[in-house]
């Protein structure tokens, strides 16, 4: 490698022919990977014949692991950037160390390959032209409903990842908060064995996945189509102007909450309007 650089590497999740030739080579060629389990890494190393040596790099250590990846950049040398699969700094560690080389005035070189969410989605057959990617929820029950709720009027698609421990009480929380009827999919053990796809309102994956202790096993992607959209134009020009009223001293929440209760029209389309009118 002609300049010393940080490659972010991106690695399988699940099936090994999804290790690109560009993400092979280029841990080949470094002078050190850091990995973030390096008894994890070392396997799939061995099985495609990379010997260059791994560091660990984890949640924990990441801060004092900064020092040492740059000190290997001013001395030249290149260093790759793994996580235990698919593509590091996504709901995995890295964004500290990427931050810290580029701020030193080093390259950072991303090499794609897989990501857990971006291969759900494309095969989830949910709207995919606007999503956000949530990451983990909460694991504690109340405060899961809580972050659920906090995004339960967003217009488009809702990405999340689960662990099989919590995937269950999950959907049950999303069916209480978003509502049995509203359309999601699951995406279980992506490109591997079991690989599982299965969408359907959330009461009926609810229900689905209750019945079958095997569909709770494994890796989750969750998937939750937007909120539909609240036609504001039956709004009366009476609950407008209240609403724009406390909207001037008030929060979106506080003031579509106060209007509805003064006029008698549905929270959930003033809440819409408040925050249209916010935007505009
Ligand atoms: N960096 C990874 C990526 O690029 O997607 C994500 C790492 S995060 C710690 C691990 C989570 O990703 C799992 O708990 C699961 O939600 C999701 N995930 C990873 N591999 C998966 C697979 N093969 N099928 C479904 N979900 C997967």
């Amino acid at each position: 490698m002609s300049e010393s650089a940080l490659y972010i590497v991106a690695t399988p999740i699940g099936n090994l022919q999804d290790f690109t030739p560009r993400a092979i080579n280029t841990l080949k060629n470094v002078q050190v990977i850091a990995a973030e389990d390096t008894r994890h890494s070392a396997r799939l190393m061995a099985h495609f014949d990379i010997r260059t040596p791994l560091i660990s790099v984890h949640e924990h250590n990441e801060r004092q692991r900064v020092d040492r990846i740059l000190q290997y950049l001013q001395q030249g040398e290149s260093v790759a950037l793994i996580s235990d699969a698919g593509t590091p700094v996504i709901s995995d560690p890295g964004f500290v160390l990427v931050r810290a080389v580029r701020e030193a005035g080093f390259r950072v070189v991303p090499v794609p390959g897989c990501v857990a969410f971006v291969t759900a989605l494309c095969a989830a057959g949910l709207p995919s032209d606007r999503f956000s990617f949530e990451g983990f929820a909460p694991h504690k029950a109340s405060s899961r409903r809580q972050f659920y709720t906090e995004r339960a009027e967003l217009p488009h698609t809702l990405v999340f990842y689960e662990s099989p421990h919590r995937v269950l009480a999950s959907i049950e929380d999303m069916v209480g908060v978003f509502g049995g009827e509203r359309r999601a999919a699951v995406a279980r053990e992506l490109t591997k064995t079991f690989e599982t796809i299965h969408s359907d309102s959330l009461q009926n994956i609810h229900e689905w996945m209750a019945a079958d202790a095997n569909q709770q096993r494994g890796e989750f992607v969750l998937m939750v189509e937007g909120a539909p959209a609240v036609d504001n134009s039956a709004l009366d020009d009476e609950a407008l102007r209240v609403l724009d009223i406390l909207l001037a001293e008030l929060s979106v929440k506080q003031a579509s909450a106060l209007t509805a209760q003064i006029t008698g029209v549905k929270k959930k389309q003033l809440y819409q309007a408040a925050l249209e009118r916010k935007s505009d």
